[in-house]
């Protein structure tokens, strides 16, 4: 097998060491490239019947045996459900829109979300909540994480990171890699760098295969020129202020692996085989809803992957799940407790909807709304943004 590291066909061909049989099965019988369920009209678009294909699985694992999260965090010492801690992080989705269409998005994302994108007013108003929170006098908030979609796509992308940065807080974008292939982001990487964005790609295998299996032909190529990009513009070289991190995902219906060996992995691979560089890699869960969860369900594996969750929930991962340290906003500045819970329509228990009207108070003494999908953040090490949580 061999790899053209340019992916523009102008580089000699790259050896890469021979794919386990374990890795090819895997991939072989892993989530391919799909289109959205939205532009398909599938039911399982709906929010409502991804929950209710989740209930619907009979779950006798976990502490409880009951298959209720709610149930299994009250017998791991949070009786009351998920309680916050303070807000660290303002998490804004952007908008829907994205240039792929990766199997396990559980976003579901596409080329077709054209219209689910922040506007200037919903910036606007998430400045506005930061600014408000920035001067309450419990104010634990240091970071500022956008995601979509591809969020650099969101014609406001530049104006937020700007106006965060300005407010002296670390700004991360959540970055698929091969937009910064395409002409109009291409000086990202250097832009970027100029204001100390960290930029966290998603890449789900160091390995041809199994990335472009999940994300479509070619994205391995392009995600390894966008990552020389960084790496030209100073990111993964241990610079606290071009830090790119790696965020990986299973590419089949199993668990994150150890996050530090694979980081150890992952590095060394990369190193040897192209030269290139990074400063962490996050090792999240996939989520069983949106396309992952009609992946499970197509090939007859939505039971045995939640019961591979409940087996190994771990009551020590339930502390850093990120709906405790963090707000989410849609793209259309509604709140809720996370990015999951975003895509699952299931809004903040707060009495406000709309960042516009966020009040710390009122969001440090809501409780945390929980369901099935929440079991992917407390498997094995646990599965956040900010990779395991255990
Ligand atoms: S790149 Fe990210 S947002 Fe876009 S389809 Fe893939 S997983 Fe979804
Ligand atoms: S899915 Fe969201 S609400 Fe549930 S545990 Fe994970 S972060 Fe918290």
């Amino acid at each position: 097998m061999s790899f053209d590291a340019t992916g523009d066909g102008s580089a000699q061909p790259i050896s890469l060491p021979v794919l386990s049989a374990e890795l090819v099965a895997d991939v072989q019988d892993g989530p391919k490239r799909t289109t959205s369920l939205y532009g398909r009209r599938t039911p399982l678009a709906e929010p409502d019947v991804q929950l209710a294909a989740l209930d619907a699985v009979p779950l006798a694992l976990g502490p409880t045996g009951t298959g209720s999260f709610h149930a299994d965090l009250a017998a791991s010492g949070w009786p009351g459900g998920l309680r916050p801690a303070p807000l660290e992080i303002v998490q804004v989705n952007v908008g829907k829109l994205c240039n792929m269409t990766c199997r396990h998005c559980h976003v579901d994302s596409g080329p077709d979300r054209t219209t689910e994108n922040m506007d200037r007013e919903a910036v606007d108003a998430c400045l506005g909540a930061i600014d408000r929170i920035l001067a309450h006098p419990d104010c634990a908030l240091h970071t500022v994480d956008l995601t979509g979609g591809a969020p650099e796509l969101n014609p406001h992308f530049e104006y937020l990171v700007d106006e965060c940065v300005a407010r002296g807080l670390h700004v991360i974008d959540r970055c698929n890699l091969t937009i910064l292939t395409v002409r109009r982001y291409r000086h990202l990487p250097e832009w970027f760098a100029e204001r100390g964005v960290e930029v966290a790609c998603s890449l789900p295998h160091y390995r041809e295969l199994g990335t472009d299996a999940q994300r479509g032909e070619g994205t391995y190529a392009k995600s390894l020129k966008a990552l020389r990009a960084l790496n030209d513009a100073g990111y993964g070289q241990s610079d606290p202020e071009r830090v790119l991190t790696l965020v990986t995902n299973p590419v089949g219906s199993f668990l994150a692996g150890n996050q530090a060996s694979l980081e150890d992995e992952w590095k060394a691979a990369l190193a040897r085989n192209h030269g290139v560089s990074f400063d962490r890699l996050l090792a999240l869960n996939n989520m069983p809803m949106s396309r992952y969860l009609e992946w499970l369900i197509e090939k007859g594996q939505l039971e045995t992957y939640m019961e591979r969750l409940l087996g190994a929930f771990n009551p020590g991962a339930i502390d850093g799940v990120m709906c405790r340290n963090t707000v989410s906003v849609g793209w259309d500045g509604r709140v809720y407790d996370c990015d999951f819970n975003q895509q699952l329509e299931m809004d903040a228990a707060v009495p406000f909807e709309h960042v516009a009207d966020f009040d710390l108070d009122a969001w440090q003494a809501r409780a945390v709304r929980t369901a099935r999908h929440c079991y992917g953040c407390t498997a094995g090490a646990g599965s956040s943004c900010g990779g395991a949580t255990a």
